[in-house]
């Protein structure tokens, strides 16, 4: 049966004129059957800038959770699959261009962890990780690679069990031909000169979703500043140093505002901002490195007024703790972060510019969401029901998510919505921090 609604004047049913969020072909999405518990991820990569290329070992140790399992499926598309070996024995696959279906040799014992490797390449990938470089219409284009994994891009880089419900530690050591600079997530561990190439080895020992990892490679302008005593860096294109100091000189007095508001201190060793040329959206919050489009790059006279960059950096920031420390396990519940950053951009307007400021910051929030309503669709801010997780990433999510969360800080009072968090991030921290 349809819902009707009444009409306010006539008081006769009414059909509602919005129309519908779900495409055609819309349909319930559902996390995968786990074989196991991901415990931790290594890439092993080189990669070869001027072919588009890359090839490399993806490590996946992987504790099975059930004692009949005949074959892992991972998410892998349009890579070229070399072999697949579990604890050094090569195992039959098969292998459609989205999926790798590993046949297991051994049925694997519950509790006791295997370790898959598996080779691979990968040339001129369409999605997950871009080559950037100058072209006939564009000549002054830095040369750069970097990644994209939300929501399900990570797959087009490198096989994973891609959905953010599995939760692990992650390593990265990639090759590059010199002078280019590679950054990735977590502690820099390692650097190795080897002829013309350099070898960067990133780790990050808290555990995350495979669409939080990420890899950024160019000839950057290193800007150094801290947060107590962890590093806070900012790369950018080599000139734009100003530009970049300007942009995200915030960052420390940001971290400090977020660690005090959401009761608990940044997680990570170290943030990185990565500023890079033709990002496909404005940021992406990846665990401890933050991707920026350059485009956010304020010179003195844009700095006058605009706060958007501002905003930008404060957003990706807070889902330091929204999102990256406190992960959902489905895109359904994508508002959770979405909802809060955005939010955190009200509650950074606040603290900087004062209480009338963010209060209009949060009506533009509102009336956003609003025009979607009336002139888009209306839909749950919870739905599993979409074509593409993409779909979800609406005003929805982001600025109705931003106006709940406004509503739970007036009905809970700054105090107790504080706590709330705190209880949250200490009960799924305990459980997954593993070093
Ligand atoms: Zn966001």
């Amino acid at each position: 049966m349809d819902n009707f609604y009444l009409d306010t004047e006539t008081q006769k049913p009414q059909k509602p004129q919005h129309k519908s969020f779900e495409l055609p072909g819309a349909k319930p999405h559902y996390s995968p059957d786990k074989p196991g518990q991901v415990e931790h991820i290594f890439l092993d990569l080189a990669l070869d800038i001027p072919h588009q290329s890359y090839q490399g070992t993806c490590k996946i140790r992987l504790n099975p959770v059930r004692d009949d399992v005949t074959h892992l499926m991972l998410d892998a598309v349009n890579l070229q699959i070399d072999s697949v070996t579990i604890d050094g024995t090569q195992q039959p696959f098969d292998y459609d261009g989205e999926q790798l279906r590993i046949l297991l040799r051994e049925i694997p014992t519950p509790g006791k962890a295997l370790t898959l490797a598996i080779a691979y390449r990968c040339e001129k990938p369409q999605r997950g990780l871009y080559f950037i470089g100058p072209t006939d219409d564009y000549p002054d284009k830095p040369v750069q690679v970097w990644t994209q994994g939300e929501d399900e891009d990570s797959r087009f880089w490198f096989p994973c069990f891609d959905y953010p419900g599995q939760l692990s530690t992650s390593e990265i050591r990639v090759r590059v031909p010199q002078p280019y600079i590679a950054v990735s997530n977590g502690e820099l561990v390692d650097t190795q000169e080897d002829g013309d190439s350099k070898i960067y080895h990133w780790m990050q020992k808290q555990v995350h979703p495979t669409y939080l990892m990420t890899l950024a490679v160019g000839d950057f302008e290193v800007i150094q500043d801290h947060w107590r005593d962890i590093p806070v860096t900012y790369y950018v294109e080599k000139g734009r140093q100003e530009d970049g100091q300007r942009t995200m000189g915030k960052t420390p007095q940001m971290i400090e505002f977020f660690s005090q508001v959401f009761g608990y201190d940044y997680a990570y060793p170290k943030y990185a901002q990565v500023c890079v040329a033709d990002f496909i959206f404005g940021g992406m919050e990846n665990t401890s490195t933050t991707l920026l489009t350059d485009r956010c790059l304020l010179d003195e006279r844009a700095a006058l007024d605009n706060r958007n960059a501002e905003s930008l950096v404060a957003h990706e920031l807070a889902h330091q703790w929204f999102g990256d420390l406190l992960v959902i396990n489905h895109w359904s519940h994508a508002w959770v972060k979405e909802g809060m950053a955005t939010y955190s951009e009200v509650l950074w307007t606040e603290r900087e510019y004062g209480a009338d400021e963010a209060a209009y910051y949060r009506l533009g929030e509102m009336r956003s969401y609003l025009s979607e309503d009336k002139t888009r669709y209306r839909r749950p801010m919870v739905t599993h029901i979409y074509r593409e997780a993409i779909e979800l990433y609406d005003r929805h999510i982001y600025e109705k998510g931003a106006c709940v969360y406004h509503m739970l800080r007036t009905a809970l009072g700054m105090s107790r919505f504080k706590k709330r968090f705190i209880t949250l991030c200490k009960t799924t921290l305990t459980a997954r921090l593993r070093l």
